[in-house]
C-alpha cells in the first residue's frame, strides 16, 4: 500500500477504526471513514477534520451504501465491549450480517482489497489453549455474549463465501484484547473500568476470584499488525494479539502500580460464559507478517495514562453537572 490510494474505514470512529485511519492517512492514502455512531465518537476522528485526505460521513452500513471509487475496505464496524453489544445486540447482529453484506458488495463492485476485524471471542470459552487459528472454538450459540461471537462468526463465514464465490480479495483479522488511548472510559472492559476506578481512589472491580486470563496488546502494536496483514495476500483468519498472558488479578495490580493508586481490590460475580482463559498463538502472524507485539503491558498503560486521567476527570465534571 505505497500509492495514495482510496482507504474506506467502517467503523471509522471506534478506537481501533479511528487509529487505523489515523495510520493509513500518515502511509499516505485518502480515507473515508464511515460510522453511525452507535459506540463510535466522532470526537476520535477531531484531529483529521481538516485534513484533505480524510473524510467522515455519519452513516448506517445496514442500508447498502457506496461512496464512491476504494481500492481498500476495512470493515471495522461493530460494538465491541461486552456492555455495548449485550445493550445493542440486535445491533451487533445486524452490523454482522446485513453490514458485512454490505461492505463486501463495496469491495466486490470497486475490486478492492477487504480486511474485516474479527475476534477472539470466535474461539469462545476456549478448551484449547493457547489458541491457533485452526481451533473452530467452544461458543453458546444461546448465551449473552452470543450476539457478538456468532455476528462475528457469521461475518467470517459471509467473508469466506466472497472469496470463493465471488474471488473477492478478503483478509480476516482475529483480534485479541486490546487497549489504548480512545478505548470508552465507560465501555465495562476491564482496562478503562480499572485505570477509571484506580484514578478515582474507587475500588477495583475483579470480577469472580481474578484468575480468568486475558492477554492485552497495545493499540499501535496491533495497528501494526492489522496493516502488515492488509499487505499480505493470506486469505485464511490471523490472530492478531499479544501473546502475554495475565490473570485478571495481576492486570489489576498492574494498573495499580502505574496509576500509583491506593485502591484496592473488591470481587464482584463473574459474567455468564466470561471466558477462563485466553492467549493468542502468534505462530503464524510471526512467520507470514513478521510481526509481534513490542510493548508490554506496562509500558502500555504507561502510554495510556494520560488519555484516561483527562477521560476520567471529564466524566467526573460532567457527571456532576
Ligand atoms: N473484568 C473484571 N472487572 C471489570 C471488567 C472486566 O474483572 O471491571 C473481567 C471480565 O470478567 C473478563 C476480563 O476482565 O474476565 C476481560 O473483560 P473485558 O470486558 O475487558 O473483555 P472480554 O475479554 O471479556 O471480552
Amino acid at each position: 500500500m505505497t500509492d495514495p490510494r482510496r482507504a474506506l474505514v467502517t467503523g471509522g470512529a471506534g478506537f481501533l477504526g479511528s487509529h487505523l485511519c489515523d495510520a493509513l492517512v500518515a502511509e499516505g492514502h485518502n480515507v473515508i471513514a464511515i460510522d453511525n455512531l452507535l459506540t463510535g465518537k466522532a470526537s476520535n476522528l477531531d484531529h483529521l477534520r481538516n485534513d484533505a485526505r480524510f473524510e467522515f460521513r455519519r452513516l448506517d452500513i445496514n442500508q447498502p451504501f457506496d461512496c464512491g471509487e476504494v481500492h481498500y475496505v476495512f470493515h471495522f464496524a461493530c460494538p465491541a465491549s461486552p456492555v455495548d453489544y449485550m445493550a445493542h445486540g440486535i445491533a451487533t447482529l445486524k452490523v454482522g450480517s446485513l453490514g458485512t453484506f454490505h461492505a463486501l458488495d463495496v469491495a466486490r463492485k470497486y475490486n478492492a482489497k477487504y480486511l474485516v476485524s474479527s475476534t477472539s471471542e470466535c474461539y469462545g470459552d476456549p478448551l484449547e489453549h493457547p489458541q491457533k487459528e485452526t481451533y473452530w472454538g467452544h461458543v453458546n450459540p444461546i448465551g449473552p455474549r452470543s450476539v457478538y461471537d456468532e455476528a462475528k462468526r457469521f461475518t467470517e463465514a459471509t467473508t469466506m463465501a466472497y472469496y470463493r464465490t465471488h474471488k473477492v480479495d478478503t483478509r480476516i483479522a482475529r483480534i485479541f484484547n486490546t487497549y489504548g488511548p480512545r478505548m470508552q472510559l465507560n465501555d465495562g472492559r476491564v482496562i478503562p473500568n480499572f485505570m477509571k476506578q484506580a484514578l478515582r481512589g474507587e475500588d477495583l472491580t475483579v470480577y469472580g476470584d481474578g484468575s480468568q486470563t486475558r492477554s492485552f496488546c497495545y493499540v499501535s502494536d496491533e495497528i501494526e499488525g492489522l496493516l502488515r496483514l492488509a499487505k499480505s495476500s493470506e486469505h485464511l483468519p490471523v490472530n492478531i494479539g499479544n501473546p502475554t498472558e495475565f490473570t485478571i488479578l495481576e492486570c489489576a495490580k498492574r494498573v495499580l502500580a502505574v496509576t500509583e493508586s491506593k485502591s484496592k481490590l473488591r470481587h464482584e460475580p463473574l459474567p455468564q460464559d466470561d471466558p477462563k482463559q485466553r492467549r493468542p498463538d502468534i505462530t503464524k502472524a510471526r512467520t507470514l507478517l513478521g510481526w509481534e507485539p513490542k510493548i508490554d503491558l506496562e509500558t502500555g498503560l504507561r502510554l495510556s495514562l494520560d488519555y484516561f486521567q483527562k477521560a476520567a476527570e471529564e466524566n467526573t465534571i460532567s457527571a456532576q453537572r
